[in-house]
């Protein structure tokens, strides 16, 4: 046989073809989860800084680091405070477009636009150090100051719905009140979270030589929030989530500022301005796919006026669903879940945060894809009134009289003490309703967002603590009051 190039070529095939090679390693992953490339970098931006920049993967790590924050953050003056928060302020607003789009490329749900402008906003609106007022007494007996001081470190769990902008209004007021923090965001929602917090301390850093003010698990898991619970260097815990997370910090036996669930009802009376409430509930319930809080989920309507509003809604540019799109939306968006007495309905998750034409599609329907919010008339029983359904559509409830509505309104809340809508112009019904309702926040003819002074008056937060109390949190809500006494003293008004 002559021996040419091609021979060769076809011994040494055969040859290869009966040799069992071993299969690949199974690729090496970094600290963050990403792969590691041959010579073990991790190769996602996140994992070349772990233990810089806030960046950690280890609970105890961070706490330590945060501590040591703490701890020169301490020796500054408040006016280093303020340069700080400069920084989260700056790279929120100015780079709330690209923070905006990794945070809906990953988490997949509500609007781009708003995800953009929750940034913004946030970084604009949030109070800092000018809220942190002292107050003072004078009288015979001397002087007695009232001062705002840290806690130290403060364990953050923040939510998918608002992943950076919930850790963003979180440190302004934080490290406003002279805090520092340790976050484990909602997995879902991790990598912007990480990218924030890095880009946020790298400038604080490079400004003011400190760093880890605003730490972050990058791989949370359930576990990591629990060690945050638990973890004797965390001397508060601030959560912002729903009831299972609300229910955990709670019983973690830690000082808790909890900011949990609602299901916002709104009331319209006889005395409404339908067209101007038709344009509210859509500006509010619409807001990022409904993904807030304080969003408008479930309407109730006197009779009198329960048809010319569902008119007004669809005036105004919501899309109406009949009966049997209701029935056959319900029957999509809503899934079971849990055993036995604990059985009960929740958001199905490829729904949730989705857009009004989505939904539609869902359930065989075209609508434009500039639709902001479906609705329709359903009965009580229908699970878009009790649940928290975090997408747009909303069920209108007709009532035999403003007494019933508001009775229905309490009903499904649930008793969260969250938020509550009223439309009307009737003085009796809006202060019945805001009696009855007891809710941390009541709006009166506005979107929900007005009660976040976007919109209304007053201050803005994401972190809206309600079984616990201190309502939309501040700088001061997360410092602890010292008083100084100085007796018999400067004060200078005479004897
Ligand atoms: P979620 O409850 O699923 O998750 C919130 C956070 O808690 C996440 O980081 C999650 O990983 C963590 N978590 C969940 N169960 C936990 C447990 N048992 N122990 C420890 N950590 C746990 O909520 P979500 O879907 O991310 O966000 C939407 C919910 O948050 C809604 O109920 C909404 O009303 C609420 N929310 C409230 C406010 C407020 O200011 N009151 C603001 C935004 C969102």
């Amino acid at each position: 046989m002559q021996v040419t190039e091609q021979a060769i070529r076809d011994v040494v095939e055969q040859v290869l073809a009966r040799i069992e090679l071993p299969s690949p390693p199974e690729a090496a992953k970094g600290p963050c989860g990403c792969t590691l490339s041959p010579s073990g970098q991790c190769t996602c931006s996140d994992s070349a800084y772990v233990g810089r920049y806030g960046l950690f993967t280890d609970v105890d790590e961070a706490v330590a680091a945060a501590t040591d924050a703490f701890e020169q953050l301490s020796q500054r003056p408040i006016e280093d405070r303020k340069r700080i928060i400069s920084h989260i302020r700056r790279i929120s607003i100015d780079q709330s477009v690209e923070l905006g789009t990794m945070e809906m490329e990953e988490t997949q749900i509500g609007r781009l636009e708003h995800k953009i402008e929750k940034l913004k906003t946030l970084g604009e609106q949030t109070p800092g150090v000018e809220f942190l007022s002292s107050q003072v007494y004078s009288g015979d007996h001397g002087l007695a100051v009232i001062e705002h001081a840290p806690f130290g470190v403060i364990g953050a769990i923040t939510p998918v719905t608002h992943s950076l902008p919930t850790i963003t209004g979180n440190a302004v007021s934080m490290i406003a009140g002279g805090n520092t923090l340790v976050v484990n965001p909602h997995p879902s929602g991790r990598r912007v979270a990480a990218e924030g917090v890095r880009r946020f301390n790298q400038a604080i850093y490079e400004d003011l030589g400190i760093d880890n003010l605003i730490c972050v698990i990058t791989e949370p898991t359930l576990e990591s929030a629990d060690a945050i619970f638990h973890h004797r260097g965390v001397k508060l815990i601030c959560v912002t989530g729903g009831p299972a997370v609300a229910r955990a910090a709670l019983n973690s036996g830690k000082r808790a500022i909890v900011a949990g669930p609602g299901n916002p009802p709104v009331v319209i009376d006889e005395t409404a301005d339908l067209e101007r409430a038709a344009k509210a509930i859509i500006q509010g319930a619409s807001y990022d796919n409904n993904l807030l809080c304080i969003a408008e989920k479930e309407v109730f309507v006197v009779a009198d006026v329960f048809d010319a509003m569902l008119d007004a809604m669809q005036r105004a540019g919501a899309v109406r669903l009949n009966a049997s799109e209701v029935d056959a939306l319900t029957s999509v968006a809503m899934t079971t879940v849990g055993e036995g007495q604990h059985l009960h309905q929740v958001p199905s998750k490829d729904l949730l945060g989705k857009d009004a034409s989505v939904l539609a599609a869902a359930i065989g329907k075209q609508v434009p894809e500039s639709t902001e919010l479906l609705f329709g008339e359903t009965d009580e029983e229908n699970p878009f009134v009790s649940v928290e359904q975090m997408m747009p559509f909303l069920p209108f409830v007709r009532c035999r009289d403003a007494s019933e509505a508001i009775a229905k309104a309490q009903h499904y809340e649930h008793g969260y003490r969250h938020t509550a809508i009223i439309h009307s112009n009737d003085v009796r019904n809006m202060t019945q309703m805001g009696r009855v309702m007891d809710t941390t926040l009541f709006v009166k003819n506005g979107p929900c967002m007005s009660s976040l002074g976007l919109g209304g008056e007053g201050y803005l937060s994401f972190s809206i603590a309600t079984p616990t109390g201190e309502g939309v949190t501040t700088p001061l809500s997360f410092t602890r009051e010292r008083r100084c006494s100085l007796i018999d003293d400067l004060c200078i008004l005479g004897k």
